[in-house]
């Protein structure tokens, strides 16, 4: 079976896990910290605060913005549950903006009319997470823009799009954001097994964000509200959690993101490939924008109808044919434990289109030009 997606991981890899298994710091060690400051460095931020996953430093990111039972939080529909589940943990509501259908991204023009509404109904949201979806960047100059006029913090999740650039800098920059996450799950572009990372500029944000990673336990004498009892001594000033990523994650993701440029590069080459061979089809590609270099982490074309026993049908085929396409993503607002919140179908209607057309197809780094031209021929010949 060919995979949708998946790692690859050098001998320079395996030597950095093991040589940090032999050292002194198995957690809270010298890397984790390094891995923070490169991927900062890297993407043109002040600050970074590794996690065990990107679920969680979604969430420390929510909790330092201050997300709680009282607000309210926006995403897509098209994105992984946890773009949604981070504000429904601090006890928030989520709402949803819908998509454009030839991008997947949230749309600027629907999040317009839904914060004119919600200004008039007085239910504006707190913070808005737009997804980069497949690796390519939101119009984000738009949203900032919009954040300014309606007030509401901004969370890049960014899951798929370490590598990327946007308006020729790259993703993570938090130009236009609060914060920017990046996820290191194996499918995703660079891996730590499991981590994830929140980019910030914000000082205080970074600092919130370091205490909720960590039980909301301080070292820190001048972070403390009581006096220190002595040089043993740590206080907990706040309710945080153990999101802590250990130090053979951050070797490993030290290690991979040497690998970074030629990773991307190779994914946009191979998405060259998918976009040529379809450009004369029946298959519609996902529009790249100008002001995009993706980081590719998905290929993702759409059906030419919107028709969801057409659609099985072709994602069946291709897997009895050893093409393990995938659909990113269901849309969130229907998956049963979001309809027991009080969303149906018809809500989201763009986002409920792609998603009865949507397919990814492999793609990934050492994907050979034999089984892309198998997966080429194979989808053809099916429509
Ligand atoms: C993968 C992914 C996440 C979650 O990442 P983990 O590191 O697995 O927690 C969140 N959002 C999006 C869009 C993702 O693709």
């Amino acid at each position: 079976m060919i995979p949708y997606g998946k790692q690859q991981i050098s001998q320079a890899d395996i030597d950095a896990v093991t040589e940090v298994l032999t050292s002194d710091y198995l957690t809270q060690g010298p890397k984790v910290p390094l891995f923070e400051s490169t991927l900062a460095k890297l993407c043109g931020s002040q600050f970074g605060i590794a996690a065990n996953s990107a679920t969680s430093a979604l969430h420390i990111a929510c909790l330092a913005l201050n997300v709680d039972s009282k607000d309210i939080v926006w995403t897509t529909p098209i994105t992984f549950v946890a773009s949604a589940n981070c504000a429904l943990y601090c006890g928030a509501s989520v709402d949803f903006v819908d998509i454009d259908i030839d991008t997947g991204l949230m749309s600027v023009q629907a999040l317009q009319q839904k914060l004119e509404q919600a200004k008039k109904s007085n239910t504006l949201p707190l913070v808005v997470i737009p997804v980069h979806l497949a690796g390519q960047s939101c119009d984000m100059k738009s949203i900032k823009a919009l954040s300014l006029e309606y007030g509401f913090s901004i969370i890049e999740d960014a899951s798929h799009a370490i590598g990327g650039h946007y308006q020729n800098l790259p993703i993570g920059n938090c130009q236009y954001s609060d914060i920017t996450i990046f996820s290191f799950h194996p499918v995703k572009i660079v891996t730590c097994a499991e981590g994830g990372v929140a980019l910030t500029n914000n000082a205080d944000l970074a600092k919130k964000m370091q205490l909720y990673r960590s039980h909301g336990i301080t070292s820190n004498a001048q972070d403390m509200d009581e006096e220190s009892h002595g040089p043993w001594y740590y206080q907990q000033i706040a309710l945080g959690f153990n999101y802590r990523m250990t130090e053979l994650q951050a070797a490993l993701g030290l290690s991979q993101l040497t690998c970074l440029e030629a990773f991307v590069a190779k994914r946009n080459a191979l998405a060259q490939v998918y976009d040529q061979a379809f450009s004369s089809s029946a298959l519609t590609s996902l529009t790249t924008t100008t002001d995009n270099y993706s980081a590719y982490h998905l290929y993702i074309v759409l059906l030419p109808d919107s028709d969801k026993e057409k659609h099985k049908a072709v994602i069946t085929a291709l897997r009895n044919r050893e093409i393990f396409a995938h659909v990113h993503y269901i849309p969130v607002h229907l998956q049963p434990f979001y309809k027991k919140l009080g969303f149906a179908a018809g809500d989201f209607p763009v986002a409920e289109e792609y998603y009865s057309r949507a397919i990814s197809l492999p793609l990934y780094p050492e994907l050979t030009e034999d089984e892309q031209g198998y997966i080429i021929k194979t989808i053809l010949e099916l429509l």
